[in-house]
């Protein structure tokens, strides 16, 4: 929409959109100290909210861009219990949010949290460009942010035939087209075969010599079988383009270096997924690829006794990691839904022991 003699809103980013819907953020302003602090506000920080809150606890939401997180770009989720014509991804965030809302959750959207300074005796505090929150539990649930492909002409079509993640919703939009999907995950197979109802033709594009690495077996069969699916091993997008939507892509020979044009109408790019840990500090235990260890996950060598901590539980008490963020999560939206909820029996016990 657009205001006469105005400019078109261009938002680069989903906070841009979040203030253009909402306004800039107001100040994080929170007075003593909240029984629960939850940072990220996707399926799993608003089932947090929404258990937290209606169970009594004084609860403070601190989301960096816009309430939903992944689930909130996708257009629409098929599979969450209860909804057997699916849901958009935003319209059940923002019921989430409403019902969270009712039950006395403060939502702070539009600042990240910076930094955690944990006090095991006292409140732990954190810490955004717009103010500060004490809180004696935090619920980190900050999932995580596609990996970029980080050519700046195929980024700026996204959406215009360029998708990130396995874009279901995209693939009707396919029917009859020449479509690319990058990686070699089981990710991009499943991507794969789902868009070969649709489209004409589909390519997986995989830097390495062949999928049977980093790809089930069951999935390489079905690929192998399906006559519109074929593998270009050894090959990475170079460059892509077109007027206004994808066109046209260069793919880059790993081997020799050469680099051959093709025409294409989608591009689905499966590059794997990075924790959004960068605000943690090190007492929180992560593994190699930086997710959140909780429960038996947690090496024997940092639990407090004979026990492994709570399932939950990270190796700072009162601090509990749920959804995305958590090493091993199943990374769906009712998984992340029923994390945040089950963290809540827990934090009553750290809040009120014995
Ligand atoms: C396009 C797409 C389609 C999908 N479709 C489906 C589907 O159909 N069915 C299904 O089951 N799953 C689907 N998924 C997966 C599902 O969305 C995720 O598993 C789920 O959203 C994870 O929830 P989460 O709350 O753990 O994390 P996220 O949804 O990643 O939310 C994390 C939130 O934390 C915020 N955050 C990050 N860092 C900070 C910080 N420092 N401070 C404050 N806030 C921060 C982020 O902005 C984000 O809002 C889809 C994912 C994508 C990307």
């Amino acid at each position: 929409m657009t205001t006469p003699g105005r400019p078109p809103f261009v938002a680069t980013s989903v906070r841009d959109v979040a203030i253009s819907l909402y306004g800039a953020p107001g100040d994080v302003r929170v007075e003593g100290v909240v029984d629960l602090a939850i940072v990220g506000a996707g399926p799993a920080g608003l089932a947090a909210a929404v258990y937290g809150a209606s169970e009594g606890l004084t609860t403070v939401v601190l989301e960096a861009e816009a309430i939903g997180g992944q689930a909130g770009t996708s257009s629409m989720i098929r599979n969450y219990l209860g909804f057997p014509r699916g849901i958009s991804g935003m319209r059940l965030a923002q019921r989430a949010r409403n019902q969270a809302l009712r039950f006395g959750t403060q939502f702070y959207t539009g600042w990240d949290v910076a930094s955690l300074e944990t006090r095991p005796d006292g409140a732990h505090v954190l810490s955004t460009g717009g103010g500060s929150v004490q809180a004696s539990t935090v619920v980190v649930a900050t999932g995580v942010a596609y990996r970029k492909l980080g050519i700046h002409t195929i980024e700026d079509l996204v959406g215009f035939g360029v998708y990130y993640g396995s874009a279901m919703s995209a693939a009707r939009e396919m029917e009859g087209a020449d479509v690319v999907v990058v990686g070699g995950g089981n990710s991009a197979g499943q991507a794969a075969i789902h868009l070969a109802r649709f489209a004409a033709s589909v390519t997986i594009l995989v830097r390495r010599p062949a999928l049977a690495e980093t790809m089930s077996q069951y999935l390489i069969g079905e690929i192998e079988y399906n006559a519109r699916i074929t593998v270009q091993p050894c090959s990475e997008i170079a460059d892509g383009g077109g007027d206004g939507r994808l066109e046209w892509l260069d793919i880059r020979d790993t081997t020799t270096g050469a680099v051959t044009r093709r025409g294409a109408d989608g591009l689905f790019l499966l590059l794997g997924a990075e924790p959004n840990c960068d605000w943690l500090p090190p007492e929180v235990a992560r593994d190699r690829r930086g997710f959140v260890l909780t429960g038996r996950d947690i090496p024997t060598e940092r639990w407090a006794g004979e026990l492994p901590p709570a399932n939950l539980a990270t190796t700072v008490n009162g601090v509990f990691a749920v959804g995305d963020i958590r090493a091993n999560s199943m990374k769906r939206v009712a998984a992340a839904t029923g994390e945040g909820a089950s963290v809540v029996p827990l934090v009553h016990a750290y809040l009120a022991p014995g």
